[in-house]
């Protein structure tokens, strides 16, 4: 669809989210279409799409499955209210999820996106010791660098400073572990790192000082993915459940990124193989091309609820669009295409390639680290002095010129292409972000 309305004007009543409103409005970067791994500018150029949108359309774009399975559902039952109310949708959806998630992880609370997804999580955690008989439990824990949406609780254990300065005092009883990025130690890693498995010693330090009679849950993304790719020291998230039981802290996974295929299994839980209590999902649940997240609990977490208070049955939390039909069949039909296609295991076969790719670029102009694991990736560039994102963000520009899509959070280049990504396309990305690269003051 074209914009039908030509002067410049045009552009001011949308108030664009995390972007530079004024700077892009000088020069609009317009999407007119999408398919499979391209998206069409609308000057009408290909543009290689090498982060999957927001790290979210696994399976490439306009995948006639999904868009049909919504079309369908669409005229069959547009909209059914969710409180106290069902349609089968919803329920099938959530079996499928089941059906792939982690051993232990058997139930599914729907919300609209990542950043519901954790709110719900923070919430639960409460209220789950709440029911218990535990209401002393309301701190909770995140990570510096951690990202998890935008909402008050997920800006408050989250640990990005731009991202909680506008916004006041935030939620009350939060601390944050330090993050695992230790450039001098681990630089140029391939895959999980060496060395910092000993910082979720921190998490000990954290209890003592609280009380684990405090304390409510620790949230981590199991891989920090919109920081730049900050990948789990071997043997971290191991001792992270093991304090965190022996305290009786719930531990939630922010799965947003990582969740279906991301990392070569269908989630980083199967991955690195440490089940937490929950993991807070989204994105590629659609294919990200409705949106819709989940929340995936432990029968002990649901349990709480089913067992205790009477006036706790009832959870007292939902949306108007929790399980929304037509969401819920875009889901059932993304992990229908995730399945026939194998996208999952294609994600780890590539992996090794990725890797390789991706590593080549270590002596190009600028780069001072490179990291990977499954389809992820960042190339991590040294900051101009003075100039912190001005260096990645040129790099950009210039990529969308010529004819790639990356992402850069500061100094850092992040790139997750759709799963569907053949080698020859890597070769493409990779040699075009070199070539740029190259070019850069
Ligand atoms: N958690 C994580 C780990 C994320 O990466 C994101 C989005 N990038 C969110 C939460 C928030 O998701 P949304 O933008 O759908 O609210």
């Amino acid at each position: 669809m074209a914009l039908d309305r030509k002067t410049p004007n045009d552009l001011n009543a949308f108030w664009m989210p995390f972007t530079a409103n004024r700077q892009f409005k000088k020069a609009p970067r317009m999407f007119v279409g999408a398919k499979d791994m391209h998206y069409t500018t609308a000057d009408g150029r290909q543009v290689l799409d090498g982060t999957a949108g927001l790290w979210c359309c696994n399976a490439g774009h306009c995948r006639p499955k999904i868009s049909e399975a919504i079309a369908k559902q669409a005229a069959e039952l547009d909209y059914a209210p969710a409180f106290q109310m069902g349609h089968p949708a919803a329920f099938e959806l959530a079996n499928r999820i089941i059906d792939i998630a982690p051993k232990g992880m058997e139930h599914v609370f729907y919300t609209n996106s990542g950043s519901e997804s954790v709110e719900t999580a923070l919430k639960l955690a409460i209220a789950y010791h709440r029911a218990r008989g535990e209401g002393a439990r309301t701190r909770l824990i995140g990570r510096e660098r951690g990202y998890h949406g935008v909402n008050f609780g997920g800006i408050s254990v989250g640990g990005i400073v731009t991202n909680r300065k506008m916004f006041g005092s935030l939620l009350t009883g939060v601390d944050h572990m330090p993050h695992t990025h230790l450039p001098a130690l681990n630089a140029f890693s391939k895959g999980q790192p060496e060395h910092g498995a000993n910082l979720a010693d921190e998490l000990e330090r954290i209890v003592t000082l609280h009380g684990a009679e405090t304390i409510a849950a620790v949230i981590v993304e199991p891989m920090a993915g919109s920081t730049g790719v900050l990948l789990p020291p071997k043997g971290y998230l191991q001792k992270l459940r093991e304090i965190t039981k022996k305290h009786g802290i719930l531990l939630i996974f922010d799965e947003v990124i990582t969740g279906f295929g991301r990392l070569g299994s269908a989630f980083a839980v199967q991955h690195y193989d440490v089940l937490p209590d929950m993991m807070t999902t989204a994105k590629g649940l659609t294919n990200g091309v409705i949106p819709m997240g989940a929340v995936l609990t432990t029968a002990a977490v649901h349990d709480a609820f089913m067992q205790g208070p009477e006036h706790m049955i009832e959870l007292f939390h939902g949306y108007t669009y929790s399980g929304n039909p037509i969401a819920a069949a875009a889901g059932i039909a993304t992990l229908e295409t995730y399945k026939e296609e194998g996208l999952f295991e294609r994600c780890a076969e590539l992996a090794p390639y990725w890797q390789e790719a991706l590593h080549s670029l270590r002596g190009t102009r600028h780069v001072i680290d490179i990291r990977n694991e499954g389809l992820i990736g960042a190339v991590e560039l040294e900051p101009i002095a003075g100039e912190p994102t001005k260096r990645a963000f040129t790099a950009f520009l210039k990529a969308y010129e010529k004819g790639i899509l990356i992402r850069t959070t500061g100094d850092i280049i992040a790139m997750s292409p759709p799963l569907i990504i053949s080698k020859a396309q890597i070769d493409e990305l990779i040699g075009t972000l070199k070539s740029v690269l190259e070019t850069l003051d």
